[in-house]
């Protein structure tokens, strides 16, 4: 199987369309240039929301649930069938090992699988109310959608974001990172394949100065923002200007809490996996790993021989660590690792072999003893750094936990069932895991933040409700 799309294109109306400027994609493991991509401009951006807005009024808004999950089916059905295309394209334009990918592709079909079979599943309630009146309410679409994403997850924030709106009978204008936009230009491709009407969807590739004219424009109904904090920021602005709800997934400093009582060995590769994992660029990186002091010793030893352990290499050596992003997530990630040098710094992780090309790599880094207001234990790093901190009880734990202004995802390692219980509820997070990190993915659950995270939830049904809105109808009938 392919997946056909042109070099330096966006999709508008099931056109591919091109710009005069271009923009270099650069592959993360060598440095090398491996394509283009056209930036959209504003004409660009206003065209695609034209066409999102007119598709909608006059083809979208006919077509049935349960054609839209149908259509949904055979998307994901596509996407399996070019699994090792597209595996492939994330692998190369992110720079992310090729089994962290092919994860990516599964989780990307499996979304489209959910979303088809939640489609024809969102309905309204009826309502008691005074003697003579019907009252019911309907779910609607907001209408056109503007999704934009980041580099370090495009299949799976494409799953989530652009699954559910399209689900939910929106009309969707997606607009990929510049570092990373293949797997989404194939995506569009493959929608074209399975039969969804031209202007469904439409993607525009370019900087952030595309993003921001898709923003602001008057007529998107709806945002879906994934990315950092200060783009965020403005992204709310933006949607403030034109009275629109926005959903904001944000960074994080995702803590994994271990008590003294927790079974160490069923926790170790969690603590450092949450936190290598596609070199860790992941909202959800487990960064900061609190330990009970009586078992601090023995994690840190734990941990370090884990560490010592990982290789780095590029996407296709498929180790344990790929390369960064680009030139400038490295200069990033290494003035953090800089400012750590008055840290004690247990461990590292090594190069496979020594790498002689313009790749983006960096070591996995791991520090211990890191005083809470440290920077490294208080910003968003997304890298593979990873700190341990000590604690003495829970309301300690609990205090550095919810001690940043991140609140994503958190973890709790111990066999006491009422701990377990008492620290799901005190933790400032989106997600709370039990003796385990991340539940594997989960598409089915809910994700998002609070705080600097950011606010709204996207995946599982729950995301149907973000992508709708309410009416309710009060029928006077005497
Ligand atoms: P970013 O710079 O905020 O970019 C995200 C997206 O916004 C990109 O498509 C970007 O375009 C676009 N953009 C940039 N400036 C914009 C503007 N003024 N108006 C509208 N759009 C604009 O974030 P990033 O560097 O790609 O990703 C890293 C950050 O994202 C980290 O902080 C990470 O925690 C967060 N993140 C969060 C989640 C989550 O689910 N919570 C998931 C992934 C990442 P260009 O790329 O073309 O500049
Ligand atoms: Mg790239």
């Amino acid at each position: 199987m392919t997946v056909d799309f042109p070099n330096k294109h966006f999709l508008i109306n099931g056109e591919w369309v091109c710009s005069n400027t271009e923009i270099d994609l650069i592959d993360p493991s060598t440095g090398d240039v491996i394509a283009q991509v056209s930036e959209a401009n504003n004409e660009h951006v206003n065209d695609a929301v034209g066409v999102a807005k007119d598709t909608l009024e006059n083809t979208w808004k006919n077509i049935t649930a349960r054609e839209r999950s149908t259509l949904l089916s055979t998307l994901g059905r596509l996407i399996e069938e070019n699994y090792d295309v597209l595996a492939s394209l994330e692998a190369t334009d992110v720079g992310k090992p090729l089994r962290q990918a092919q994860a990516d592709v599964k989780a990307l079909a499996r979304y489209m699988e959910f979303y088809a079979g939640a489609a024809d599943k969102l309905h309204g309630d009826t309502i008691p109310y005074l003697k003579d009146y019907t009252v019911y309410t309907l779910r609607e679409p907001h209408g056109v959608c503007a999704h934009i994403i980041p580099w370090n997850y495009p299949m799976q924030i494409i799953g989530r974001s652009v699954g559910a709106a399209l689900a939910t009978g929106n009309t969707c204008i997606l607009k990929p990172a510049e570092e990373a936009c293949l797997t989404a230009l194939a995506f569009g491709a493959l929608t074209k394949k399975a039969g969804f009407p031209d202007g469904v969807l439409n993607i525009v590739t370019g900087s952030g100065k595309t993003g921001a004219s898709l923003s602001q424009h008057s007529d998107i109904d709806h945002i879906s923002f994934t990315g950092s904090v200060s783009t965020g920021i403005k992204i709310q602005q933006s949607a403030a200007q034109n009275v629109i709800p926005v959903t904001l997934e944000l960074g994080g400093k995702s803590p994994q809490i271990v008590f003294a009582d927790a079974d160490l060995d069923a926790a170790l590769p969690f603590l450092v996996n949450a936190g290598v994992q596609n070199a860790g660029q992941t909202c959800s990186a487990s960064s900061r790993i609190l330990v009970q002091k009586e078992v601090y010793p023995k994690v840190v030893s734990m941990m370090a021989k884990q560490y010592e352990m990982l290789l780095v290499g590029s996407a296709m050596d498929d180790l344990d660590v790929g390369p960064l992003i680009s030139k400038k997530q490295h200069e990033i990630v290494s003035n953090y690792i800089q400012q750590g040098k008055d840290l004690e710094l247990v461990a590292t992780g090594k190069y496979k072999e020594e790498i002689n090309n313009g790749g983006f790599y960096c070591l996995p880094h791991l520090f211990v003893d890191v005083p809470a207001d440290h920077s490294l234990a208080q910003n968003e790093i997304f890298g593979p750094v990873q700190i341990i901190m000590s604690f003495d009880d829970e309301d300690h734990a609990v205090e550095i936990a919810n001690g940043t202004g991140f609140g994503l995802v958190a973890s709790v390692w111990t066999q006491d069932g009422s701990k377990q219980m008492r620290m799901a509820k005190r933790l400032k997070s989106g997600q709370v895991f039990i003796n385990n990190y991340g539940a594997g993915g989960g598409v089915e659950l809910p994700f998002g933040g609070r705080g600097l995270s950011g606010h709204g939830r996207e995946k599982g049904f729950e995301a149907m409700f973000g992508f709708t809105t309410i009416k309710t109808v009060a029928h006077y009938h005497g």
